[in-house]
């Protein structure tokens, strides 16, 4: 087992910088996960620790040691691509102690390993099988039990679950972080996922467009995220994100009136008129009953016309906007919701107008030119 530290990295093609000032360490034994949108960078950092792709700055130890010009046979890491790779030629036992027979092990060492192997994976069934005779989940397996049979340093894991079907995926991914407590061998994993990213991760490293964004564990980012872009990316359905204007004792939010809570105006110190970017967790946003409007303004109760209503099994996903304006809105209600029609604003039942009441406790800012969280 073995740390893992960048330092500065930068990773330049042509006229593309895909990795700029890349800085983390990995400590011994733990699971970090890189994610971000697709061309964020994460596969090349990973490539970059295999030994798979250079670098054009910057300085990566494994284990303390600077590794900046071993070649990847020699730095002790397996990666595991979502494509798998498996030797088509070899039966999954061949495949499972092709590292071990590379490395010259005895035979009676490479039987036992591979038998360890294939019963922690559940494939002892299938070692004589060719990779053509299983299914995907099964190879995908395989391939972890080759990356796991060599016993490396380091575990290097590109979107291993990405090409299996959904009920396979949870459960491959439970198994994923069954398997990283019992050998608890330093593993970087990547994937677009926040799901994945969530569940797994000991500490989440959030990329975009080639820096890092935030580091932190899953509950940490999700609860204070760095910047706009971190907030919407990980938590589904996404955070709410809106532009307002302040006025000095709330937000003019597509017409409507938010206050704002007496901590933030201390906190912030804003001048009137000034644009901020509002956000709120859908689970924070509730459909409520009509109060007055002089009642409305003081709790931040906004009207919202119903455009989608998604019943997601355990709660129902209601999406909408503010009328008359671009505020788009995702509110999470019960399961049995099935509108308010009672609660029209102005209008017949079937205009689909529902109010709607912000935990203003869980209001978040953001500065509207950076992006980053102001509170
Ligand atoms: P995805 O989730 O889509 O796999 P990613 O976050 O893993 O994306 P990378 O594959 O690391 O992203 O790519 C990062 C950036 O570097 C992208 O803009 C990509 O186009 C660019 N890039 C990667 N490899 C090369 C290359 N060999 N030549 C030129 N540009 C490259």
């Amino acid at each position: 087992m073995a740390n893992v530290r960048l330092e500065g990295i930068t990773r330049q093609f042509d006229q593309i910088t895909a990795i700029e000032d890349v800085t983390f360490e990995v400590p011994d034994g733990q699971l970090w996960v890189l994610v971000g949108p697709s061309g964020c960078g994460k596969s090349t950092i990973l490539r970059m620790i295999a030994g798979l792709e250079s670098m054009s700055d910057g300085n990566l130890f494994i284990d303390d040691v600077l590794v900046n010009h071993v070649p990847a046979r020699q730095r002790d890491v397996a990666m595991v691509f979502q494509n798998y790779a498996l030797y088509p030629h070899m039966t999954v036992q061949e495949n499972l102690s092709f590292g071990l027979r590379m490395r010259k092990a005895d035979r009676a060492t490479i039987e036992k390993q591979v038998e360890r192997v294939a019963r922690s994976l559940d494939i002892s069934h299938l070692l004589d099988r060719k990779p053509k005779q299983l299914s995907g989940g099964q190879q995908q397996r395989v391939a972890l039990g080759r990356a796991i049979a060599r016993e490396p340093k380091v575990f290097l894991l590109d979107e291993p679950l990405s090409n299996l079907d959904a009920q396979l995926r949870d459960d491959t991914r439970s198994e994923l972080k069954q398997l990283h407590q019992r050998l608890g061998i330093t593993t970087i994993y990547v994937t677009h996922d926040q799901v994945e990213a969530m569940t797994l991760a000991d500490q989440i490293v959030v990329l975009d467009r080639g820096r890092i964004q935030q580091i932190g564990d899953p509950q940490g980012i999700y609860a204070q995220p760095a910047n706009r872009m971190v907030a919407t990316f990980l938590g589904n359905p996404p955070m709410n994100v809106f532009r307002g204007t302040y006025t000095g004792e709330g937000f003019q939010v597509g017409g409507q009136f938010l206050p704002c809570p007496s901590e933030l105006q201390i906190r912030l110190q804003w001048v009137p008129g000034q644009l901020v970017d509002l956000g709120i967790r859908p689970e924070y946003v509730t459909l409520t009953n009509h109060s007055k409007q002089e009642d409305a303004d003081r709790t931040g109760e906004l009207r919202m016309e119903v455009k989608v209503v998604e019943p997601l099994g355990r709660e129902t996903l209601v999406r909408g906007c503010l009328p008359e304006s671009e505020v788009l809105l995702d509110v999470l209600a019960p399961s049995d919701w099935r509108g308010c029609p009672g609660d029209a604003f102005g209008g017949s039942r079937s205009d689909h107008r529902v109010s709607i009441q912000f935990d203003l406790e869980q209001l978040f800012v953001f500065d509207p030119t950076t992006g980053d969280a102001l509170y």
